[in-house]
């Protein structure tokens, strides 16, 4: 950086002072983000913004701090503050600073927007900015089982096909903001999003939307396939313990009777086969490999009309009673993965829910 005479004739300007910027370029006011009354010229790359000291200050540590080391330095008679960030960056920055958060979107689209605020603001220590962030990331990624089904049920097409990709930014993509930003809550959620794509998709990367390639650090990769297999593992012996062979509820609604008894343990017969027909099959969508999902879709499957063979097919379900005890069963195995997922995918964090 060099400082060089300054012959402008604006009124602010003190003499004898220009600023260079990177490259060569004279610093130019940006032409965006700037107020008059500002005693502050924040200089990113070539640009620079007038702002306020009292504002910038209250909100952040670290930029009060420099702005009490400031130098001799002057941009239209103002103190200069000299930032690493580029000035698209910084402009997203000083705005969120003066506007808030409320206007960004926590899709796909909306993403790059909330990293490069969500960045900032943590290493800016700009605490409202990066809670409301965090607040509005975790609607996706949630720390809580109920608000994971409600995000699942959001994503579900007429057809009840998961389809979160679209709208939702890739999870690789959190991961890595999570990790740049210290916010491990989302991570679990995260990662159990991302165990549900095949191991060679996940380690190929994510091409984003601006055509670069985005890869999951190499120990975040192992941390990922290690916390599949525990899933995968964790719904094999589901059905071996209680699935396979199970036996109608002790208050079965038929008690001993043939054939209704029947019904109820061939209700039973006919969800496994249906369960380990569709684990791990491709599928037009991710749930091949959501163990979260396909137990919540045994509960369906229990509900509905099954079909005996035979020259006289006739309808039957599983009654009441076993329905119940099963429902039972099935959410707290359910919270029980849940609350799994930060040791299996080797995630140190504090106040998990389920
Ligand atoms: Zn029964």
């Amino acid at each position: 950086m060099e400082v060089c005479h300054d012959f402008s004739t604006n009124r602010h300007a003190r003499k004898n002072s220009k600023i260079w910027a990177n490259g060569g370029h004279r610093a130019k006011r940006h032409p965006t983000l700037n107020f008059e009354d500002g005693n502050l010229a924040i200089l990113a790359g070539e640009f620079y913004f007038l702002v306020h000291q009292g504002l910038i200050s209250r909100h952040s540590a670290p930029l009060a701090a420099a702005i009490l080391e400031l130098s001799t330095d002057r941009l239209e008679g103002r103190p200069v503050l000299r930032v690493s960030e580029s000035p698209e960056d910084m402009l997203h920055f000083l705005t969120a600073l003066y506007d808030g958060v409320s206007s960004l979107r926590y899709d796909n689209a909306g993403f790059p927007l909330v990293a490069i605020v969500l960045t900032l603001a943590t290493k800016y220590d700009v605490k409202h900015l990066r809670n409301d962030l965090l607040r509005g990331l975790r609607v996706s990624w949630p720390v809580s089982l109920i608000q994971w089904d409600e995000r699942e049920a959001a994503a579900e097409d007429s057809d009840g096909h998961c389809i979160p990709r679209p709208s939702l930014p890739h999870p690789i993509m959190v991961i890595n903001l999570a990790r740049l930003a210290g916010a491990p809550e989302l991570l679990p959620s995260a990662f159990y999003d991302l165990s549900r794509c095949s191991p060679s998709d996940s380690a190929a990367g994510y091409m984003c939307p601006t055509s670069q390639l985005a890869f999951l650090s190499a120990e975040d990769l192992m941390k990922l396939l290690r916390g599949r297999e525990h899933a995968s593992r964790f719904l094999s012996t589901f059905i071996v313990n209680e699935l396979e062979g199970r036996h109608p509820s002790a208050l079965c609604a038929f008690g001993a009777r043939e054939p209704g008894r029947r019904s109820c343990q061939a209700a039973f017969e006919a969800i496994t086969f249906e369960l380990l027909r569709n684990i791990n099959v491709s599928s037009d969508d991710i749930r091949g490999a959501d163990p979260l999902y396909a137990i919540y879709d045994l509960e369906a499957m229990l509900n509905r009309n099954f079909v005996t063979g035979g020259d006289h097919p006739t309808l039957y379900q599983a009654c009441e009673s076993c329905r119940e005890e099963f429902r039972v069963l099935a959410e707290g195995v359910r919270e029980d993965l849940w609350r799994h997922l930060p040791q299996w995918f080797d995630i140190e964090i504090a106040n998990w829910s389920s």
